[in-house]
């Protein structure tokens, strides 16, 4: 179905400054669908973001938005959550700012099962600043600060943040555009802390180091990769190595902050303590 541009994009901010081929305009218009077909009221949906190409997004978005620090996009959200619970408060964020200059504000924000989406656009790199790999680039492959390949093991982001109490996590990726779409609304919709790993396709700094020439080539790659939920259970560890699952990992009910955080003021104010 056709989106009413207008209605969800700052017409004046555009053209945007991704780079041809970026994955980052998918998964965008992924989020301004789901907003689209849960039926969002714009005036109560708030759009967040830290430092990096994909905390520019919320700049082309017509909604409240902010552009905030380096990895503090969940500091600022949590105080507009808190002040504001009726709020939607969407987080867009990289994997570098989320995972390492952020990942403390990641792990408290689940623990809290504070009612808040995050949207990581996880193109395994830190794109902005030129390609030095980040906590989430794969072992073995190639960024500007690792020329001999990744040494280290990347963290996977939903098992921290399922890990850390979070009550919905998900991945998807560009290639699989209406899936994300799908797991975007459904984080939206759920009560409480959710995350969704998005997969998003860097053929400037990832792609060309890691001989995935195109964005086409970088969505085949996630095609490659990515395996359904079902199929992923019945696959041996052999198998899943170097692959990934796709679709809603975790989806459980817990006491939300807001919540319970305005049960205890009403309790004190019954009390009639301030
Ligand atoms: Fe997209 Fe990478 Fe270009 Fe940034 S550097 S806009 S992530 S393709
Ligand atoms: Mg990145």
């Amino acid at each position: 179905m056709a989106l009413s541009l207008d209605k969800y994009l700052r017409m004046s901010k555009l053209p945007h400054i991704w780079c041809p081929g970026c994955g980052h305009g998918i998964v965008t218009q992924a989020i301004v669908r789901a907003i689209d077909e849960l039926g969002l009221d714009t005036d109560k949906t708030v759009v967040v973001s830290g430092i990096g190409c994909s905390a520019r997004a919320p700049g082309y978005l017509h909604f409240d938005t902010l552009h905030t620090t380096h990895g503090r996009a969940i500091a600022f959200a949590t105080g507009i959550k808190m002040a504001k619970p009726e709020l939607n408060v969407i987080i867009i964020t990289g994997d570098g700012d989320a995972a390492a200059i952020g990942g403390n504000h990641l792990i408290h924000a689940a623990r809290r099962n504070l009612d808040l989406t995050v949207i990581c656009f996880d193109n395994n790199i830190y794109g902005m600043t030129s390609g030095q790999y980040s906590p989430l680039t794969p072992q073995g492959s190639y960024a500007t600060t690792s020329p001999y390949g990744m040494l280290e093991k990347p963290f996977d982001l939903c098992n921290l943040v399922m890990g850390a109490g979070g009550t919905f996590a998900a991945r998807s990726t560009t290639y699989h555009a209406r899936q994300l779409t799908n797991v975007i609304k459904e984080a939206i919709s759920h009560k409480g802390f959710a995350f969704v790993d998005a997969l998003s396709q860097c053929p400037t700094y990832f792609g060309r180091r890691n001989k995935l020439r195109t964005p086409l080539d970088m969505m085949n790659w996630f095609k490659d990769r990515s395996v359904p939920l079902r199929a992923w259970s019945k696959m041996s560890p052999e198998e899943q190595e170097g692959k990934f699952p796709v679709g809603v990992l975790t989806k459980t009910q817990a006491p939300e902050l807001t919540e319970v955080y305005a049960q205890l003021v009403e309790k004190l104010q019954q009390r009639g303590e301030d």
